[in-house]
């Protein structure tokens, strides 16, 4: 396999939902010289209040949208598995596709939604979550888990941080004072989801947001997630 490794692989349910997470410290990953990669899980197409709006020509304009996004941010590639959105589910063909892409892209630290926060929270984010912490522990890192996949050449992997945003249990902040306006530029690439108009709305809502979530530290504006290192 001759798949370029990459430091940070972002598993994200949805298209825009990683630029909300964690696009400010991608920003930063990336200016530091790290290389990205996204795996975008579903296609998004019911996200959408339009009722003119046909389910393809979603897929389509928001895959640009992520694309435009992802490139503003320095993220070398974007992977889209095209599962129909709102249908993810727990199963060993999804489990196994994230395997064979950490164990290509071999990346120390993965990104996605937490899957633990509770009462409301997208089905599609807790699944993804869920399903990406499987494959990262064991299945990844288990020679014996997937004999096919290690005949192709796609040996075992060892993920060594895991970053869960959305967590109701964040206990790692990142500094993303410098970054903050790529990652309102990012999230204003999701025209189709945050509206053209030049309202600083969004911007204010975010700043007052990442605010909150570096109460404390000595800079202005932090993502938080829910970190976990994993030592086996
Ligand atoms: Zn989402």
């Amino acid at each position: 396999m001759m798949t370029k490794q990459a430091q940070v692989m972002v598993v994200t349910p949805h298209p825009d939902d990683a630029e909300y997470g964690v696009a400010g410290t991608v920003a930063r990953w990336t200016r530091e010289g790290n290389d990205v990669i996204y795996v975008v899980c579903t296609n998004g197409d019911k996200g959408t209040n339009d009722a003119n709006m046909k389910p393809g020509a979603l897929v389509r304009i928001r895959e640009q949208e992520q694309l435009a996004a992802a490139k503003l941010l320095g993220v070398r590639e974007v992977i889209f598995l095209r599962y129909p959105d709102q249908t993810l589910e727990d199963t060993p063909e999804f489990r196994k596709k994230l395997v064979r892409l950490i164990r290509m892209y071999k990346p120390e630290t993965v990104v996605t939604a937490d899957p633990y926060r509770r009462y409301i929270w997208h089905r599609d984010h807790r699944i993804t979550g869920q399903v990406t912490l499987d494959a990262i522990f064991p299945y990844a890192r288990d020679s014996l888990s997937y004999p096919d996949l290690l005949k192709q050449g796609l040996h075992p992997h060892k993920v060594r941080e895991i970053l869960l945003w959305g967590s109701e249990e964040p206990n790692y902040r990142s500094n993303i004072t410098d970054t903050f306006d790529i990652k309102v530029a990012a999230l204003r690439c999701h025209k189709s989801q945050v509206g053209d108009s030049p309202s600083p709305d969004l911007e204010q809502w975010l700043r007052q947001r990442h605010k909150m979530m570096a109460e404390g530290e000595d800079y202005e504006l932090a993502e938080a997630f829910h970190r976990v290192e994993i030592w086996r």
